[in-house]
């Protein structure tokens, strides 16, 4: 995509962008924040209060990425803060069991009952990739299946058809994942059971595990179709294969139980990070005890990490979880809903195409009108609207996801002045996608 240089660039991001290229590749540590997608500067960002963002050139922002999930409080939440301030004044990392982990991991437990036992890690990938491990581990088969515009990490077996940051470089693979590590993957179309069943049945007795995003958010929002996740569980009952409920960006968000609470699947795994480490590193995978009895020290299948449990990084995620009550997620599922209507009056005020899809108080704006179900469904989407749309957004102080094919988040912190910001700014944004021309 041509770089697209816009009058409101930012000089002081722009001189650190710089800087950045010449030390980091892509000037960024994780592609999505690069504006490829969209072109133009980067903003990059100096601090975080409640609902707003301020950025190097003193531009203040409504934030509606929230560090992609985790800052469901608003930023620099004070309990979380101080349980940080806290920690961090009795050392940073022991490299010993802590009280701080057994802490979170019993209120992990104590909220998600398909948990019985959880191993804490420190990022979502690490998460994903130790439980396809130990769900390969467990059922001593080698095929995985996972599905075409579901994000699990950057894991080597399951970059295939990933979506997030894959999606935006319209990657359909990655350099450097070699046959050996995907060659065992299966991707299938999303909410398309005969697919799964179909593969059963071509690989009997091989496939460990089937692993989904439990309401995928990373090919944009894409909820499961009624009885999608449960069909998945009979399958993978059926055929002696776990069925590994990925829950690191709807765990903790979308309500107290996450995804699980919505549905009710029980899963045998699941996955879990962003709002359960507060901001921080932390991350974890759990479900059956006797899947999770085969993890070393108790069993074979080897998993580990220097800062694993991390005391300043629990001692934030269980700050921020236990102040996760029903008000909270109200005030949180409140602000997704403002918003919502606020984007659909004022794209449909302008004539625009588009579809608002939630999984809870996920949502994302999908510029078609038809229903997307599935990665192919998103990816026909106008993304060139959303490109117009994010740059107007911008220079109206609302900071949304630099992609057409990601979720928006917000957080109990968007208040009614955060609120009415957004309002001001969609107008002319709607505008631009309206007049938005493809090229
Ligand atoms: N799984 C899902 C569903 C995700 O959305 C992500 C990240 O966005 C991951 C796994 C990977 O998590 P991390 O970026 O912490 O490695």
């Amino acid at each position: 995509m041509d770089r697209v240089s816009y009058s409101y660039d930012a000089p002081v991001s722009q001189t650190l962008f710089d800087r950045a290229a010449s030390v980091t590749p892509g000037g960024v540590n994780s592609p999505v924040r690069a504006f490829r997608a969209v072109g133009g500067t980067p903003r990059f960002m100096v601090s975080g209060t409640g609902p707003y963002l301020t950025d190097a050139d003193g531009r203040q922002y409504v934030d509606l990425v929230c560090s992609w999930g985790p800052v469901i409080l608003g930023h620099a939440h004070p309990a979380v803060v101080e349980a940080v301030r806290e920690a961090v004044g009795h050392g940073t990392s022991f490299g010993t069991p802590g009280v701080g982990e057994v802490e979170l991991a019993e209120e992990i437990v104590a909220r998600v009952p398909p948990v019985e036992q959880v191993r804490l890690v420190s990022s979502g990938t690490e998460a994903t990739m130790s439980a396809i491990r130990l769900a390969r581990g467990f059922t001593g088969r080698a095929k995985i299946v996972k599905f075409a515009g579901c994000y699990h990490g950057h894991v080597d077996a399951l970059l295939a058809s990933a979506g997030s940051g894959v999606a935006t470089f319209g990657l359909p693979d990655t350099p450097g994942v070699t046959g050996a590590q995907a060659g065992d993957t299966l991707v299938l179309p999303y909410n398309d059971l005969d697919s799964v069943r179909a593969a059963f049945a071509a690989h009997p007795g091989e496939i460990a595990c089937v692993i989904t995003e439990a309401s995928p958010g990373n090919m944009g929002v894409v909820p499961p179709e009624e009885g999608f996740n449960a069909g998945l569980k009979e399958l993978c009952a059926e055929h002696g294969a776990l069925f590994v409920s990925d829950e690191v960006m709807t765990g903790f968000r979308v309500g107290r139980q996450g995804w699980f609470g919505i549905d009710g699947v029980v899963p045998d795994l699941m996955t879990f990070g962003k709002v359960m480490g507060g901001g921080f590193p932390a991350a974890a995978f759990g479900g059956r005890a006797d899947v999770m009895a085969h993890l070393a020290p108790a069993g074979p299948v080897y998993q580990a990490g220097t800062l694993s449990g991390n005391p300043v990084a629990t001692a934030a995620g269980l700050a921020q979880l236990r102040h996760l009550d029903d008000a909270a997620y109200a005030a949180v599922d409140t602000a997704a809903d403002r918003v919502r209507s606020l984007v659909t009056e004022a794209l449909a005020k302008e004539g625009v195409a588009h579809r608002v899809q939630s999984a809870g108080n996920m949502f994302s704006v999908f510029f078609t009108d038809r229903e997307v179900t599935d990665y192919d469904a998103a990816r026909s989407q106008e993304a060139f609207r959303f490109t117009a749309f994010f740059h107007a957004m911008l220079e109206g102080g609302v900071y949304l996801p630099p992609s057409a094919f990601e979720s928006w988040f917000v957080s109990a912190a968007h208040d009614d002045r955060a609120v009415e910001r957004i309002a001001e700014a969609l107008p002319a944004a709607s505008r631009a996608a309206a007049e938005a021309t493809e090229g």
